[in-house]
């Protein structure tokens, strides 16, 4: 399918997903590099917003503008879960999660320690212990909240598909006989709802591109945000979603060089 590049055209701000969409395994995908330099040159805007909690949204922009992506602002969802807290005047947590989750509550002025916490906040963690699984646990079963960054069930890496997010939520859910009272990426709304406050958008200014249609494409679609999906990622291992109940009819590109025929 060959797509014009009036729909990006008529786009204030596009969103992109990164793993599988820009980037995969720390490589820049084929395309990402001429389809933001094309809109650079065209003054729209571009925001990456992912799932991954583990670096700081920073140091994700700085990884990008060294690799030749010139991304404008990123977003993740332990920012979100920062920006959650924040909303329900939580003030300790804590966190199954890594520094780049750490360092956000910390510069936000949320006490990260492990007793007389607000809040459990679980995030993929690759140096994950029995020990934090316990500490979690036992927090939550003593009434602690208890909310999640991103349902993701599993990460792709150079050797594979390896846990992610849901994994480690999937743990806690078992051992806490609760589910997190939120999860904030997405698809939850949360999300893109901030990017409409900050950027002072409708739905229609933007475009999302993303590679899973359980959390780029469906949580675009609650927010009626037209959507286009890339071949690249971990799409093309999965089945195209038949059954969820706000499900719209994405377009399907294989690069996104796609995006900037004429
Ligand atoms: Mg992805």
């Amino acid at each position: 399918m060959k797509i014009r590049n009036d729909i990006v055209n008529s786009k204030k701000l596009i969103i992109f997903d990164s793993d599988g969409v820009l980037v995969e395994e720390g490589k820049v995908l084929d395309g990402a590099i001429d389809l933001i330099d094309f809109l650079t040159n065209n003054k729209i805007e571009n925001i990456v917003f992912s799932n991954n909690s583990t670096k700081h949204p920073l140091t994700m922009k700085k990884i990008y503008n060294e690799q030749g992506l010139e991304i404008n602002n990123v977003i993740n969802s332990g920012m979100l879960s920062v920006d959650y807290c924040k909303k329900k005047n939580i003030s300790r947590v804590y966190v199954v999660g890594e520094k780049g989750l750490v360092d956000l509550f910390e510069e936000n002025n949320i006490k990260v320690v492990d007793t007389d916490v607000d809040a459990v906040i679980v995030g993929m963690d690759r140096m994950l212990t029995y020990e934090k699984l316990a500490i979690a646990t036992r927090l939550i079963r003593n009434g602690a909240r208890y909310i999640a960054t991103n349902p993701d069930p599993a990460f792709p890496t150079k050797r594979g598909l390896e846990p992610g997010a849901g994994s480690m939520i999937a743990a806690l859910n078992t051992s806490t006989d609760k589910q997190p009272e939120i999860i904030v990426g997405k698809p939850n709304t949360f999300g893109f709802k901030l990017i409409f406050e900050d950027y002072k958008l409708k739905a229609d200014d933007c475009l999302m591109i993303g590679d899973r249609y359980e959390t780029d494409i469906i949580g675009a679609n609650e927010m009626d945000i037209d959507a286009i999906i890339v071949n690249t990622g971990i799409a093309k291992t999965r089945e195209k979603p038949g059954n969820y109940k706000n499900y719209k009819e994405v377009p399907v590109i294989d690069n996104l060089r796609d995006l900037i025929l004429k």
